[in-house]
């Protein structure tokens, strides 16, 4: 598709935010208010290897190997994918950028094909209670009913509301611990990434640790701005 026979500017978005944040929930508000699409790399990778396109080619053969795909093979899966119709109005990235060189190749590829990265947009939360509202999740081993030991938890301690079941079951990867280290290993991977679009004029903050719908709110907002 001929870019310049979109009439307005494409709304493409970097969305940045650690597991826990809502990025898929915001993602699909934004994918159905402005009619943008999620791109996020593994399903990139795997749409460009099940296509067969020459770049889809490539990272299979890298995959195969064993090693990482290369920044100029995900910028070329990128490319393509920019040039399917269903990207007219915008994309939002989810998983790449992930290093400033990449951010830059990314706005290379921007100029190139006429667009920008409108808006990269970060989901900021708290860590304290981000570890709490993580930590704290447990559900009925029998339904599946969800609990929450600050927020929500059963009527009669250990026993579940939906089934009457005793047996409650936590994720091993949910404890404060593990939490907390992935909250810190994101900001450590995401600080420059953060400078980076600061400096471009393009980096836009959103608090996290609101209700859903005040985030969406905000966030329509935001993009609604840059393609005015
Ligand atoms: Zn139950």
């Amino acid at each position: 598709m001929d870019g310049t026979a979109t009439p307005k500017t494409p709304a493409n978005l970097v969305l940045l935010g650690p597991p826990g944040a809502g990025k898929g929930t915001q993602a699909r508000k934004l994918e159905e208010t402005f009619g943008l699409v999620q791109l996020s790399t593994g399903d990139l990778l795997r749409a460009a290897v099940a296509a067969g396109t020459e770049a889809g080619k490539q990272a299979k053969a890298v995959m195969e190997a064993g090693d990482l795909v290369s920044d100029d093979i995900v910028i070329a899966i990128l490319r393509d994918r920019l040039a399917d119709p269903d990207c007219a109005n915008g994309v939002i990235l989810d998983g790449f950028p992930r290093t400033t060189v990449q951010a830059e190749a990314l706005d290379g590829l921007m100029q190139e094909i006429g667009q920008t990265i409108t808006a990269a947009i970060s989901l900021d939360v708290e860590d304290a209670a981000m570890i709490e509202r993580i930590s704290g999740r447990y559900t009925c081993a029998g339904c599946g009913e969800g609990y929450h030991d600050s927020f929500k938890q059963p009527a009669v301690e250990g026993v579940c509301d939906a089934c009457g079941g005793t047996k409650m079951s936590r994720r091993a990867d949910d404890t404060a611990e593990t939490v907390g280290q992935r909250l810190k290993a994101y900001h450590a991977q995401t600080a420059p990434l953060i400078s980076y679009y600061d400096g471009k004029g393009v980096l836009q903050r959103v608090d996290a640790m609101g209700q859903i719908d005040a985030i969406t709110t905000k966030m329509a907002t935001i993009v609604q701005k840059t393609i005015a």
